[in-house]
């Protein structure tokens, strides 16, 4: 008996990675080392729940590292250590059969969250990790060897994975930066990812309305980043995948940067050159002079899109389309083409799904996650400067970062009680 305990502060997706990893070492190794996991809310992987609308996208099975945001050091070292397949064979393992969507991406066969998150707390249960919910981990400090939690718990090692700030709701407040902060961790700035974008000169009308196209975002007269995908059009500005996915440079601007205007570039038909789309148009108003121009875009876009084009390009949609001049088509062409909207900001970190920037990994081994200076510190999932566009990957992180981190405390552990 060595009763030494590994604490895991915070039972989200990389937390309860990192406890069923180290609970299966210390079952195969038949060591005596309690594992506890520490959560502030009421019960773990609150946050699990809401993934993927309630379906989860679990992982992505093109694992392109180049979806990813931080050290790639650290970034490649864990994924090429933990794969999508040895995620895709570990969640089988727990009895998890995943299923293939479009571009990729996984979600548990039964196209239900609930089913990963019961997966974990089952595997949890049989492995007798302890879950100790309703217990928000409010300070850290060293105690000989090991680590004092709240002023009187005691930890011979501890991992935090307390998540990022996004979605607090879900749990995540910032806490665990404070508590790594306080171990002398340097946190980078933070600011959220995957989330809507506002627009000053957005057109109310559009709300609603869901339609393909590419955005690209355009920093002091730099595109920064863009993509292309199912653009919602919302009360406040623009959402959906694409505008998620280039969000973080948007949040990036106004959080870090501050100077110059950031730009909204909306391509509404990039499949079409600009000159495929003025001959359309030529080519409708020739054979239909007395179409009401309302109608004119109805084959290429929803109707409402189509209207705030015409209006964005000074163009009556009560009149008719033999009226139109040639300059009117090209400046509509140019409007559906480029259409330039000025950005106010990001719905900010509630309505954000994944927070970019926090914990410097710097800080930490790229092969065990451990804190090179705090021999028994780990840390995993989003409270590290790691974060990933949409498609499963930031699930990627959690689990794979999670593991990691798991394993390689308790290793860590059971060789200092071998020594
Ligand atoms: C609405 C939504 C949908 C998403 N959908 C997807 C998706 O489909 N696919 C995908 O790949 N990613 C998705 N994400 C992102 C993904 O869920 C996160 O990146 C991932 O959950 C991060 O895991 P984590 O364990 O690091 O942090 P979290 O999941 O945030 O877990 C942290 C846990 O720690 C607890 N905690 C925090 N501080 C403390 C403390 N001081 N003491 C004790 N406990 C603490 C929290 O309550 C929480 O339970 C989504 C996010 C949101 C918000």
């Amino acid at each position: 008996m060595n009763g030494k305990t590994l604490c895991v502060i915070g039972g989200g997706a990389s937390g309860m990675a990192a406890a069923t990893e180290a609970a299966r070492y210390a079952k195969n190794h038949k060591l005596d080392i309690k594992i506890v996991i520490f959560e502030k809310l009421p019960k773990v992987g609150k946050k699990i729940l809401a993934t993927g609308n309630g379906r989860c996208n679990i992982l992505n099975s093109e694992p392109a590292k180049d979806k990813f945001f931080g050290n790639r050091k650290v970034i490649n070292s864990v994924l090429d250590k933990y794969t999508v397949e040895s995620n895709v064979e570990f969640f089988m393992s727990l009895g998890l059969y995943l299923t293939h969507e479009a571009d990729g991406r996984l979600y548990p066969l039964s196209l239900q969250a609930s089913s990963v998150l019961d997966a974990l707390r089952f595997e949890l249960e049989r492995l007798n990790v302890e879950i100790i919910c309703d217990t928000p981990v409010t300070s850290i400090s060293r105690k000989g060897n090991g680590f004092l939690l709240n002023d009187e718990i005691y930890a011979d090692s501890v991992i935090i994975a307390g998540g990022g700030k996004s979605s607090s709701v879900h749990g995540s407040d910032g806490s665990a930066f404070n508590l790594l902060s306080s171990m002398g961790i340097r946190i980078k700035p933070t600011f959220p990812a995957l989330t809507a974008v506002k627009l000053k000169n957005k057109d109310g009308s559009l709300k609603g309305v869901r339609a393909h196209g590419e955005i690209m975002i355009v920093e002091n007269g730099k595109v920064v980043a863009s993509d292309s995908g199912e653009i919602q059009y919302t009360e406040y500005g623009i959402s959906g995948i694409p505008v998620m996915n280039i969000s973080r440079h948007v949040a990036e601007h106004f959080q870090l940067h501050k100077k110059g205007k950031i730009i909204a570039a909306i391509n509404t038909l990039p499949d079409f050159l600009p000159e495929e789309i003025f001959s359309y148009i030529v080519t409708r108003s020739k054979s239909n002079p007395e179409l009401l121009c309302e109608n004119l875009l109805s084959g290429l876009m929803p109707k409402k899109l189509g209207i705030s084009k015409l209006r964005a390009a000074g163009i009556a949609p009560e009149s008719t389309v033999g009226t139109l001049t040639k300059n009117h088509i090209a400046v509509l062409t140019e409007v559906i083409n480029s259409q330039l909207f000025e950005i106010s900001g990001t719905l900010g970190f509630d309505n954000s799904q994944v927070t970019a920037g926090g914990a410097d990994t710097s800080f930490f081994n790229p092969s065990t996650l451990e804190c090179e200076k705090i021999n028994g510190l780990f840390a995993c999932g989003e409270v590290l400067d790691v974060d990933a566009v949409c498609g499963g990957y930031n699930l990627t992180w959690a689990w794979s970062s999670g593991r990691c981190a798991g394993y390689n405390a308790i290793k860590n552990l059971s060789e200092k009680t071998d020594a």
